[in-house]
């Protein structure tokens, strides 16, 4: 190159650098125009697929033919795909010359409930479950997810010219009962597949649609559940002192577990023990040998579920020693942990949605649900998940003004408005995977 071209390169790059974030933001919006001209054009058929999936929800791991519908979808855009990935998981992997390999997770499961929102598309669906016959309902939104997935992948490939890399969409199982994203993992999907470079997801959740919410570090709580077993001696229930009453001892325990809470741990922390279920005894005048409890434990800070854990397990210990009772079963089964949002990906990420969405996108604080994507960022990968609402801002101002209050997720009346909660999802999640390709391509020439 010539000296004075040289320079004069050197120059503009300078000048452009110094004008980084503006341009982002100029990119940001041109681009966010360019990705709601192409959903105008391809709404009509997510919407079908959304009314589909949603009319036809399927259960933890029994998800076959909704994986077979998202498969046939991501073939037809021309991603290869591998279906049975974690049972009933699929990774769909699209390759566009070199460059990062960036991962948008999807669920595919519904919910053990009956829905009750009476809409023309609701769930009539039945399947089994532990053996019973209960209905099916896609009450977490997860074919809002599904139906922005493929939105977002088919967006991605109409702008093609501007990322360089590797597509990874995978639709990950039984997110609902936290062991989807293992059972993908245990498969092989950072070992078959590429491992990605970024990983994001996206949930929706019950405020205005076209608002988006995000946070650094810590997204959502480590779940664990909780199995105890109190034994006792049965007997006559007018001779309690022949017999050891495990109610006795079970009551006393649901009640002192929470001074673990109140007493034990940092009040300035958050940690949960909930006991969900009691079942102990056949009548009234028998003393049972023995009561089961179960419950679940969600805490943020690895201190404070170890410190939850051996306090919970004193305190059985002790409610039984207390009666002289033989000591109880205590089992803590290690759920999942937080969704740690990578601080990188996130400062990043939220430079270009700021830019695009405004005020719409906002900082929120950590949720106290739980999420098995923290998996993915537990297998070493800087991930991302954010937040998107579904519903009409006056119905949001309504129940703020002692209206009808709104359905949250899980709720059977959890009703999302589709158009504009998929659009937001299409858009958000197109920007931050182009955000995504960006800051990998931006840190190469660093
Ligand atoms: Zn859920
Ligand atoms: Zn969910």
């Amino acid at each position: 190159m010539h000296a004075r071209v040289r320079s004069l390169a050197a120059a503009a790059a300078l000048y452009a650098a110094s004008l980084l974030p503006a341009q982002a933001e100029l990119d940001a919006i041109a681009l966010k125009k360019a990705i709601e001209t192409s959903i105008a054009s391809d709404y009509p058929k997510l919407d079908a697929l959304y009314r589909e999936l949603h009319a036809h929800p399927e259960l933890a791991f029994q998800e076959v033919k909704t994986a077979a519908r998202l498969a046939a979808e991501m073939r037809a855009l021309g991603f290869d795909v591998t279906e049975n990935v974690g049972r009933t998981g699929l990774v769909a992997i699209y390759r566009n010359g070199d460059g990062p390999t960036i991962m948008v997770r999807t669920e595919l499961d519904g919910l053990p409930m009956e829905e009750k929102t009476g809409l023309d598309y609701a769930s009539r669906d039945k399947a089994n479950w532990s053996g019973r016959e209960v209905f099916v309902a896609h009450s977490c939104g997860h074919d809002i997810h599904m139906a922005s997935w493929v939105g977002t992948a088919k967006t991605l490939l109409g702008l093609k010219e501007r990322w360089r890399g590797t597509l990874m969409f995978i639709a990950q199982p039984a997110e609902e009962i936290v062991a989807g994203a293992r059972a993908m993992l245990a498969a092989g999907l950072f070992t078959r597949f590429p491992k990605p470079d970024i990983a994001l997801a996206l949930h929706d959740g019950p405020f205005a649609h076209g608002t988006i919410f995000y946070r650094s570090g810590v997204g959502t709580s480590a779940a664990d559940s909780l199995e105890i077993t109190f034994h006792g001696r049965g007997g006559h229930g007018s001779a309690p002192h022949t017999a050891i009453d495990p109610i006795a001892i079970a009551s006393r325990f649901v009640v002192d577990v929470q001074s673990v809470i109140s007493r034990e741990k940092d009040p300035t922390e958050f940690g949960v023990v909930t006991i969900g279920a009691i079942h102990g005894g056949t009548v009234g005048n028998i003393i049972p040998d023995s009561v089961q409890l179960s419950g679940t434990i969600r805490s943020y800070k690895p201190e404070v579920r170890a410190k939850l854990h051996a306090g919970i397990e004193r305190t059985a210990k002790a409610a039984a020693a207390m009666s002289g009772a033989p000591a109880p079963d205590v089992s803590i089964l290690e759920g999942t942990k937080p969704v740690i949002n990578d601080p990188d990906v996130v400062a990043a990420t939220a430079e270009t949605l700021k830019a695009a969405f405004g005020d719409k996108f906002r900082v929120s604080p950590p949720g106290t649900a739980s999420e098995d994507f923290s998996e993915f960022a537990g297998a070493g990968v800087p991930s991302m998940m954010f937040n998107i609402g579904v519903y009409d801002q006056q119905r949001i101002d309504a129940a703020r003004n002692g209206g009808p209050p709104i359905p949250a997720n899980h709720s059977p009346q959890f009703a999302p408005v589709p158009k504009p909660t998929i659009e937001t999802g299409v858009t958000a999640m197109t920007l931050a995977v182009l955000s995504a390709f960006d800051q990998k391509a931006r840190r190469k020439r660093d």
